[in-house]
């Protein structure tokens, strides 16, 4: 570690998608910003499906370079137990997610960000100068440390390193996600979601087709322990069998599987403190049905410069001050209670049930006039009237919540 303090505005933990929209945001509004990445290289491993909605990168104002993109994509088809399947039909991209995630940290750079890779934070402490909170001196492993900044921003993922460190939240739940690469897969150019408890109780399973014929092949899992025996049943039963694994490009050599864990339990309540901003999976932004969280970590990342920018203009680093985060996400974010009970709802329904259900959807869900889901009711109601105690409805929300302008992918 060096002597030397290095001081900045704006210190963003973590270069994955946030933490280089955080960073490059913060750079493009004039603050001194430094961006650390505790892995050698930012991206990898990828844990990631690697969509993102058009919807996104427009809400975003995100032009994607030729290549960070893999494929273009229609859209989401739900593939449910009895094997019927309806369309989520809205336009987007699968990425090389470790490209892009590259792409927007060196855009970050050109805007004048200091980018140290092979950095981890592992401790921070709050500086008074005459009882005014006036910022925050990290330690880490890493050569430019310590490093004092008036605001962090953590964008440090799923492991929410200011949130261990400072006791401000209890940890938030995980789910375990796991994917293969896969080779010459058949595809017409939408993300297969399967939704099929036999494999996976709370969760469900993907194809992500990615160009050459590659295809990310995953499932996301409340049962830990399984998620490896789960995918790889899932693979043996059906047409993937017949099909080749590959290491990802981004991967020389072991295991082919790849992926990580994902927070389930929603928004933090505390996202933000003196000189303080959580954002992204840090955060526990999540969408909780089918659990994407790129677009999210990207617009916090957006919500937390700006509220940097104001607190250092301001020369107010308070926590009240940085309060306006937690109002601009909450305002801007949907409902994470009502569509978790949503997917409560429909995984709890039976197989039956649920194909029951899916059988009543119009072929295409993404736009369903307030007549379509009108007629959709009258056909369960005719059919099982039983499934109205059973919390249909919130079941049914739960997948036009999952809509990308909902923050869904
Ligand atoms: C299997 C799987 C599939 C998924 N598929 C999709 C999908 O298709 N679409 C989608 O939108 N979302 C998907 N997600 C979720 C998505 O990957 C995350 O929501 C998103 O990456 C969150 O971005 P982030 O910037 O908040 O955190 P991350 O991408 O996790 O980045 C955090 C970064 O911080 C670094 N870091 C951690 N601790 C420290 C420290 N102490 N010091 C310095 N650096 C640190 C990490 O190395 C990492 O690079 C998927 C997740 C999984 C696990």
């Amino acid at each position: 570690m060096g002597d030397k303090v290095n001081v900045c505005d704006v210190l963003v933990i973590g270069a994955g998608p946030g933490g280089g929209n955080a960073a490059l945001h913060s750079a493009r509004a004039g603050l001194s910003t430094i961006l650390i990445e505790d892995h050698p290289a930012i991206g990898t491993p990828v844990h990631c499906g690697e969509c993102i909605s058009d919807v996104a990168c427009e809400n975003l104002n995100l032009t994607l370079p030729d290549h960070v993109v893999s494929k273009r994509v229609h859209g989401i088809r739900v593939i449910f137990p009895d094997g019927t399947d309806k369309k989520l039909s809205e336009s987007g991209y699968v990425l090389e997610k470790h490209l892009f995630e590259r792409w927007i940290a060196d855009e970050a750079v050109a805007e004048g960000a200091s980018l140290h890779l092979s950095h981890k934070l592992s401790s921070m402490e709050k500086i008074h100068e005459n009882g005014k909170f006036t910022g925050w001196l990290c330690q880490g492993k890493g050569e430019h440390f310590p490093i004092q900044a008036k605001v962090v921003i953590d964008a440090s993922g799923v492991g929410g390193v200011s949130n261990k460190l400072l006791e401000l939240n209890p940890r938030p739940q995980v789910i375990a996600g796991m994917q293969y690469e896969m080779l010459e897969v058949p595809t017409d150019d939408y993300l297969d979601f399967y939704i099929w408890p036999k494999y996976v109780d709370k969760g469900y399973l993907w194809m992500i087709p990615k160009s050459g014929g590659r295809a990310n092949v995953g499932l996301v899992t409340e049962d830990k322990s399984r998620t490896k025996k789960a995918l790889d049943e899932f693979i043996q039963d059906t047409h993937f069998k017949e099909l080749e694994q590959a290491l990802p490009q981004w991967k020389e050599k072991g295991n082919p599987a790849f992926g990580g864990t994902i927070p389930i339990s929603g928004p933090h309540s505390i996202t933000f403190d003196d000189g303080l901003m959580m954002i992204g999976d840090a955060a526990g932004f999540t969408s909780p049905l089918f659990e994407g969280g790129s677009h999210l970590a990207l617009k916090s990342a957006t919500f937390a410069a700006q509220v940097a920018l104001s607190a250092i203009s301001d020369d107010n680093l308070s926590n009240s001050k940085m309060s306006e985060y937690q109002k601009l996400w909450s305002e801007e974010f949907p409902p994470y209670p009502k569509i978790l009970k949503g997917k409560s709802a429909l995984f709890d329904l039976s197989d039956d049930e649920m194909s029951l259900m899916a059988r009543s959807f119009p072929d295409e869900m993404a736009n369903m006039s307030p007549l379509t889901k009108l007629a959709v009711c009258g056909r369960i109601f005719i059919r099982r009237p039983g499934l109205y105690l059973r919390g249909i409805i919130p079941a049914m929300l739960s997948f036009g919540y999952s809509r990308a302008k909902f923050y869904g992918w």
